[in-house]
This record gives C-alpha cells, structure tokens and sequence, in this order.
C-alpha cells in the first residue's frame, strides 16, 4: 500500500468514527426528550380536559407559594365535594399533596392553598425537576378529579431562588399539548443572580436618626453592630445576606424616606430576599426588659416564636412582660385598632390626599407591612406626605418581614446583657433561621 492511500484509509477511518459519535449523541439527546415528552404526557393523562380551575390570585411570600382560585362545578344530583387538595406532581410521578381550605356556592368551588399568608407550598423543599400543579377534588361517590390551573390574576410568570440549597424554580403559567396549567421548574443553579439574597438584615434607624439614645449608647449603633456580626455568621452557614445599612452612610443624612430610591424598602425589596429581620432596641421604660418578636398579621408564628424562645434560653434574655398585641411569650402582633386608623383617615384629609384602604388585617408596622407585597396589603404610607411612593406594594412577591426588639435600652439588665452576650444573641437568631429554612 502506498503511503497516500494509508493517510486515505486513516482519515475515512476517522471521518466514519466522528460520524458514528455525533450521530450516536444526537441520538441519545433526542431519546431523553422523547422520554421526558412521555414523562410529562403520564402526569397529564388523568387530567379532566373539559375544565380548568382558575388561579385569581397567587403569592409568593417568604419561602411558600400560595393559590387561591375557583372553578365552575355545576351541582350533580346529591353528590357532594368531601375534599379539595392541590396537587404538585414531577415528572417522576412524586407528588406532593397540599389540603385546601374552600367553599362551594353555587355551582363555584373557591379554592386556597393556606389560611396563614406564610404557609401553603412550600418552595424550599422541592426537589429539582418539573413539577406540574393540579386541583384535586375528590366527591362523596370516591370519585377523584384532577384539574390543571389557568392564570386568570394580572400577575405573570416569576423566578424563586431557594435560600437552604442553590436551587432556581421558574413558576410558569403554560400549556402542554393544549392543556393549560401551571409548572414549577426546578433547577440547581451554581451561584445566585448579583442582585438576589437569601436574607436581609435591617440596622433600623442610621445616618442623623440615632434612635434610642441611654448613657453614651445609640440604638443605631448597636444595632449596626449586631447587624454585621448576623450577617457575617449566616454567610458563614452559606446564606447570601443584603444589610440595609452597613454604617458608611453619613452621620447627618436622612434616612426617614423608606420609600425614596435607596430607602430601605425599595432596597430590601429589590434584594429579592426571603426573610427581612429587623433589629431594633426598645426606647421604652420597662422595670423588667426582655424580648419582643414582632410578626406579620395572619401568620403562623412558629419562626417568631423559635426567635423569642432562642434569645431567651441562649443568650440569657427573657420575655417582655408587654401584654399589647401580646401573642404568646415574647411573641407579638399589631395591627390597626379602630383608632389607628381614624386617624390616618384624619390625617389623609388634612393633608388632601385618599386615605389608603386600611383595615383591622393590616400589620400596623411599616418594615413588616411595606416589605411584605400584596400578602401583607403593603401601601403608600399616608402618615407622612413627604414619603415617595412604595414601588412594589403591588407586588404578589413577599418578604416575610419580623421586628426584633432584643430588649430595653434603658433597663439596665437588658444593656448589659446586649452589651456582653452579643455573639449568644446573634448565634440564637441563626440557629432560628437555620430551623425554619430546613423545615419540612
Ligand atoms: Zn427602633
């Protein structure tokens, strides 16, 4: 053989062999699609064709999704609905099965997938793959029917980034071969978008605003510095932590204007954050100090109260004796009392301008109200016209926002203990969020 015809065969040779290889890739490529295909064509085979329930309204509040909707059931001679659940179910037949609060009228079966506004799916414990949600109504004859969803509210599709894993879920109103429904695509990610956090951390007040003052202590120094030790022991547990203050603001600046550019909620809002603490200390006179936890209205308290219960038993503290808007120890609530909002009422005239739609629901507390979207009727806060406008209190994207105040500034048991413990106290916040980021 000639040498020519040697260099000939070798490259056929290889030629054939790439060949072989790219047809063999794209091959197995186009199998694993189809498979998926049919993965996905299963989880909608017992889907009823005929009818779709429709999502009104669906929020994304710390780490939990939450639907409410209705579907036309028209009334079948006796039989009756016995139970409505929603299901999320992935491509591997997993599924994951949510009890629905409802009510069924007139032939219209309204649908919620939880009573509490930090409750419902929750997003942290998925796993990654497609999950498809559906309604299940199972009816008093054992029938069981499944529904896929249709997005009838004005809210479009969003990204949720996990905090306890780096996972991204894509929440998707689409359709599969006709069939409306709503997705949730999970995916692990290797690092967060620069502009998403896991938890944002307020120094409350800052710049010419020192907020309680005792001795030579300021409340926004403190704060500040308890601040700083909080995010730097997160980060240390993996957690992406947005400060809302970091301490270079200057001394004379005004930081009143939560809503201004850089105000701290459209800062904390815009750190796509899941949990907001805000650390504060209390101006008050109390013979006894301790600890209050305050949390957002409607909310299941287990968080709040694992804060209060860590500080007290970790970093020596005890519960306030406050007994207002007192929920349990060290665990509080306020909303609006009749009072409050007369006189929001009057303040809204004096100044001409609509009174918000205010109710005894809301959470009184600015950081709580105002960081939390629509799950927590956020608004334009009338008290002062000189407040800019809060861009996302239309947002059905939450943050599941607390008020810390660690203790009594001017009791002197309290200043001591926030002076010396200021890791314990630290540490028992961590631990807290740690538990309730990992829960099932
Ligand atoms: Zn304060």
């Amino acid at each position: 053989m000639s040498k020519d015809l040697k260099i000939k065969i070798v490259i056929i040779f290889f030629v054939l062999l790439m060949a072989f290889l790219i047809f063999n890739k794209f091959h197995t490529k186009h199998e694993t699609e189809s498979n998926t295909e049919l993965k996905t064509q299963a989880v909608f085979e017992e889907i009823n064709q005929f009818n779709t329930a429709k999502i009104d309204k669906y929020i994304v509040y710390g780490t939990h999704l939450n639907l409410d909707g209705n579907i036309n059931l028209p009334k079948i001679s006796d039989i009756s609905i016995y139970s409505v659940h929603i299901v999320a179910k992935n491509i591997e037949q997993k599924i994951e099965l949510l009890d629905c609060t409802y009510s069924y009228k007139d032939g219209i079966l309204t649908f919620s997938t939880a009573d509490k506004i930090n409750k419902g799916l929750n997003l942290e414990n998925l796993e990654e793959s497609n999950y498809y949600l559906f309604l299940k109504v199972i009816f008093s004859n054992s029938e069981e029917r499944y529904y896929s969803f249709e997005n009838t509210s004005k809210y479009t599709n969003t990204t949720y980034y996990t905090m306890s894993k780096r996972n991204k879920i894509d929440i998707k109103f689409d359709t599969f071969s006709g069939t409306k429904f709503l997705g949730l695509f999970v995916s692990e990610i290797d690092e967060l978008p620069n502009n998403v956090y896991d938890i944002a951390i307020d120094a409350s007040h800052g710049g010419k605003d020192t907020g309680a003052t005792y001795k030579k202590y300021t409340e926004a120094d403190l704060v500040l510095r308890y601040a700083k030790n909080l995010k730097k022991k997160l980060e240390d547990k993996g957690y992406k932590v947005f400060l809302s203050r970091d301490g270079s603001e200057n001394p004379n600046q005004d930081l009143s204007d939560m809503y201004a550019e850089n105000g701290r909620i459209n800062t904390i809002q815009e750190s796509h954050s899941k949990l907001m603490l805000s650390l504060n200390l209390n101006s008050a006179n109390s013979k006894t100090g301790g600890v209050e936890i305050y949390a957002p209205t409607n909310c299941d308290l287990n968080f709040a109260k694992s804060l209060a219960d860590n500080i007290v038993k970790k970093a020596k503290s005890s519960y306030s004796s406050v007994k207002l808007f007192k929920q349990d120890d060290g665990v509080y609530v306020r909303n609006f009392k009749d009072y409050d909002i007369l006189n929001f009422k009057a303040s809204a005239i004096l100044h001409k301008y609509e009174p918000y739609t205010i109710t005894k629901q809301t959470p009184y507390q600015y950081m709580i109200r105002e960081v939390g979207g629509i799950a927590t009727n956020a608004f334009v806060d009338g008290r002062n016209t000189s407040y800019g406008k809060n861009k996302y209190f239309d947002s059905n994207v939450g943050i599941e926002a607390y008020i810390l105040e660690l203790g009594y500034m001017k009791t002197p048991k309290d200043l001591n203990n926030i002076l010396k413990n200021e890791d314990l106290y630290v540490q028992a916040i961590v631990d807290a969020i740690e538990t309730y980021a990992t829960a099932k």
